[in-house]
């Protein structure tokens, strides 16, 4: 037996989020700059690179693998590599094997995904209006994510939300969305807007609405039951007393959860963030392509990196500018 991956804070690493491509067939105003200038294609990692790479974490026993991006259905040939990975399901190393999706591409990709084993999906979408949808996305198309959603569902993909909660934005759809999701048995997170990279937006969208806040306008309308699910993340969850909704908020600004924090991030590069908000990182390129017959350099690579994992984070917003801030963007670490 290998020993597990364990942190200087006996924290026990059992999930990875990988990013397969920093390109997006969307432009988020809180995410990425209009004109991006994305990587070239040789600096990611290959299809079979990623297979080995996150062979080695679930050798090291990593329990859920969550794929993302950018926008990781844009990737070519992504399925081969879900495909790919749905062995590690079968043989009962991995529990779990999930993405987060913009949902563009869901309705080419829900069936497959769910063939892949993949039985979680978390998309993310932060208003049903059209414009609004269209000016928050500045290229996405509200109904073709719509179509996506539906694909999934029909799949048999169980779908989570993820809301941005920005001021002056969607501070409107609180009870729309929370209703929307009710009535397709949706689970729906609010995530708090981190302060990440200078993205140069001039339209104001994209400002900080505090979840305390959202919070109690919720419980304006509706009681709400504390729930005790952790994930070993950000995520706190209430139930909705009068519907049985369960409601997610993802305050990353906040340190409550660093102490049962289980994860960590790789870069399509083969980068390994340990934490989300440091810029502490780990390049396991070199260890991968220098070693193409033997893993064990990787695993040591690894094992180096998570002894190195900080015990959290500094973001702040409590003081006038966004402390903490870190310049990389969402769609390099993958969020
Ligand atoms: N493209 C996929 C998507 O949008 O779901 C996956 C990658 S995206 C970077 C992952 C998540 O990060 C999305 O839910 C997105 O809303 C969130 N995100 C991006 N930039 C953010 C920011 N500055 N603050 C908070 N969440 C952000
Ligand atoms: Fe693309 Fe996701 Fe970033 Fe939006 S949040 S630009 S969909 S990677």
């Amino acid at each position: 037996m290998t020993a597990p991956l364990i942190d200087p804070f006996a924290r026990a690493i059992t999930y990875l989020r990988v990013s397969v491509t920093d390109r997006c067939d969307f432009r988020c105003v809180y995410c990425m700059a209009e004109n991006m200038t994305f990587l070239p294609k040789k600096e990611l990692l290959t299809l079979e690179e990623l297979d080995r790479m996150c062979s080695a974490f679930v050798g090291l026993g990593v329990k859920k693998l969550r794929i993302t991006g950018g926008e990781p259905l844009v990737r070519r040939d992504i399925m081969t590599f879900f495909r790919a990975m749905s062995r590690h399901l079968d043989s009962g190393a991995l529990e779990e094997l999930t993405l987060t999706t913009n949902g563009s591409q869901l309705e080419r990709f829900a069936a497959d995904l769910a063939a892949a084993g993949v039985r979680r999906i978390n998309i993310s979408l932060d208003t049903l209006d059209e414009e609004k949808f269209a000016r928050v996305t500045r290229w996405g198309r509200l109904p073709q994510v719509l179509r996506g959603l539906d694909a999934a569902q029909a799949a048999g993909l169980a779908v989570k939300l993820n809301a941005v909660a920005l001021k002056d934005f969607n501070e409107d759809e609180l009870f729309t969305l929370t209703e929307f999701c009710h009535d397709r048995g949706i689970d729906l997170t609010w995530i708090e807007v981190m302060p990440m990279g200078d993205l140069g937006n001039e339209d104001r969208i994209g400002q900080y609405w505090s979840l305390t806040d959202l919070r109690a306008q919720l419980a304006q309308r509706y009681t709400l039951a504390e729930l005790s699910d952790r994930t070993g993340g950000p995520a706190r969850y209430v139930r909705l007393e009068e519907t049985g909704q369960r409601i997610g908020f993802i305050t990353p600004l906040s340190h409550n959860f660093c102490e049962s924090c289980n994860r960590v991030r790789m870069t399509c590069t083969g980068e390994l963030y340990m934490c989300l908000g440091q810029e502490d990182r780990a390049d396991l390129r070199p260890a991968l392509r220098n070693f193409p017959q033997d893993d064990a350099p990787l695993e040591q690579a690894i094992r180096a990196a998570i002894g190195a994992k900080p015990r959290g984070h500094d973001f702040d917003y409590s003081r006038q500018r966004a402390d903490g801030q870190v310049s990389r963007h969402m769609s390099h670490t993958g969020g």
